[in-house]
């Protein structure tokens, strides 16, 4: 296969197929789209879109996986995990590299990505020898009773473009340790990447018809997966609008769903914090990623007594970082991921303007010498709690800065979102520390440390718009696809 690179004069533009039942596949559809690097613009790959007869086949493949791959038992199961793991770490670079033209973010970020990919694989693939029940006790004599874990059957699973391995990754690995079948939808902007993560688990031992691939838009190949009847649950991660109409959906034929959504990720900064550190965290926790992660910190809640020495000394960190190809280790900060989000990030730059916040910092596309999609990593102070910019998810470098007289006050402004995924306390008074991870209402809270950072053998999801009550990673993935049996055995 050639993998074109930046520094490769001549490539060839591959044209990818789908993957159904072990096999490549020409799709139905006879429709394909181009995989466009967001720094250069130049087209990585063409993909083709798979239709709603494709997704009948994958299905159908996927049943057939299931029957095989449900029977062999979890330890087992482990051993495909452990050799994609090892696969993943001997093309660590490979990947990342490619990732980074895929979808921009810089080079440590997504050597990131693809560890976190390797470290799930080799956290699911323990969790083979621990698929546990329980035994308890009955009301009546001579019976014994306990719980067993059931795989689900056919599971849908439908990805966003930020974490092109990583969010696979702790979908497709606890749903096979569990011994589920997978159709696979990735994002349009990152078909790449989920080829490979398929490719590799193939080549680990996986069996055909296991995992099943089909690429398209998520309103064609999304919404056949979503409504197809076979399919046993819906995993997706993505926006909330997206998340709603597939809950929706779901309800009708009362598949399971689980769903990670957005995030309006707050960190309070108290007056007696270590500000070195919290300016650090606030740095990458909002501008990392061009700030497109579902926990980026899009709201930086300020004690009034530091604001004007914290917000001073935070743009003077901002202004030294510099845009440009994720590739090159001069970048701290790469593309954003296309055309459309990047007009979506200056709508809201235009609404914070509007709304009478006052922007301290960039707001602006800029062109570092490259035809892609770039925009300055921006600040708005004077944001109050109820502004569009303060409420709504932007996905993109722009920091909204509210002053608070209290720690009280701080988590109330924290708490007045919709969302509920991530979020972060900067103090040295651990009463303070304390108050705030009993009151911040997130799924994540971080204390001295950035919204970002999740580990693989914690639980990690939302609250309120952010999610359903599933959890991803740590022990709670399993719960997302298996099922409880309660067992009775009378003796
Ligand atoms: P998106 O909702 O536009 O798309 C996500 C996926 O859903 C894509 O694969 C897309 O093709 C598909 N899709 C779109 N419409 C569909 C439909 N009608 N039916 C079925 N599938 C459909 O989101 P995005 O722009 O790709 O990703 C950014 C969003 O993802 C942000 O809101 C971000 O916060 C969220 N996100 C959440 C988490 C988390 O764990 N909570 C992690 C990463 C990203």
């Amino acid at each position: 296969m050639v993998l074109y690179s930046l520094f490769q004069g001549d490539f060839v533009v591959q044209e990818y197929k789908l993957h159904i039942g072990g096999e490549s596949r020409d799709s139905a559809t006879g429709e394909t789209f181009d995989n466009i690097n967001p720094a250069t613009l130049e087209n990585l790959a063409t993909v083709q879109v798979a239709g709603s007869e494709d997704v009948d086949r994958a299905v159908e493949a996927a049943e057939e996986g299931f029957r095989v791959w449900s029977e062999v038992p979890a330890p087992r199961r482990a051993e495909v995990l452990f050799r994609t793991a090892r696969i993943l770490q001997e093309r660590k670079e490979d990947l990342a590299r490619l990732m980074t033209e895929e979808m921009g973010k810089v080079l440590p970020e997504t050597r990131g990505d693809v560890q976190e990919a390797i470290d799930i694989a080799i956290y699911a693939a323990g969790e083979g020898r621990r698929m546990f029940g329980e035994t308890t006790t009955s009301e009546l004599k001579d019976k014994f009773c306990m719980t067993v874990l059931r795989p689900i059957g056919v599971v849908g699973m439908i990805t966003p473009w930020n974490f092109p391995l990583a969010i696979p990754g702790w979908k497709i690995m606890p749903a096979l340790i569990a011994g589920n079948a997978i159709v696979f939808k990735p994002a349009s902007d990152t078909p790449l990447l989920a080829i490979k993560l398929v490719e590799i688990l193939m080549e680990a031992g996986l069996p055909p018809g296991v995992v099943n691939l089909v690429t398209g838009p998520g309103g064609s190949t999304g919404k056949a997966i979503v409504q197809h009847p076979r399919i046993k649950a819906i995993s997706f991660t993505g926006s909330l609008e997206t998340g709603k109409w597939i809950m929706e959906e779901c309800a009708k034929t009362m598949k399971r769903v689980s769903l990670e959504l957005g995030g309006k990720n707050p960190v309070i900064i108290m007056d007696d914090a270590d500000l070195e550190l919290a300016l650090e965290g606030v740095l990458w926790g909002a501008f990392g990623t061009t700030g497109q992660r579902c926990t980026a910190t899009s709201r930086l809640i300020l004690h009034e007594k530091i604001k004007d020495e914290f917000t001073a000394r935070l743009l003077a960190k901002t202004k030294l970082l510099r845009v440009g190809n994720g590739l090159l280790p001069e970048t701290d900060i790469g593309p954003i991921i296309n055309k459309a989000q990047l007009e979506k990030i200056e709508r809201y730059v235009r609404i914070g303007m509007e709304e009478g916040a006052t922007l301290l910092l960039g707001g602006k596309a800029i062109d570092p010498g490259l035809p892609g999609y770039f925009f300055e990593p921006t600040v708005f102070t004077d944001v109050r709690p109820d502004m569009r910019i303060a409420q709504e998810e932007i996905f993109g470098p722009v920091l909204s800065i509210i002053t608070v007289s209290g720690l009280e006050e701080a988590i109330e402004v924290a708490n007045n979102t919709r969302y509920g995924l991530s979020s972060a306390i900067y103090t040295e008074n651990v009463g303070k520390a304390f108050r705030a991870v009993k009151k911040i209402e997130a799924g994540i809270t971080y204390v001295n440390a950035p919204t970002i950072g999740a580990e693989v053998h914690l639980p990690f999801g939302g609250v309120k718009g952010t999610g359903n009550g599933f959890r991803e990673a740590g022990t709670e993935a399993i719960k997302e696809f298996t099922e409880i049996k309660a067992v009775y055995i009378d003796y």
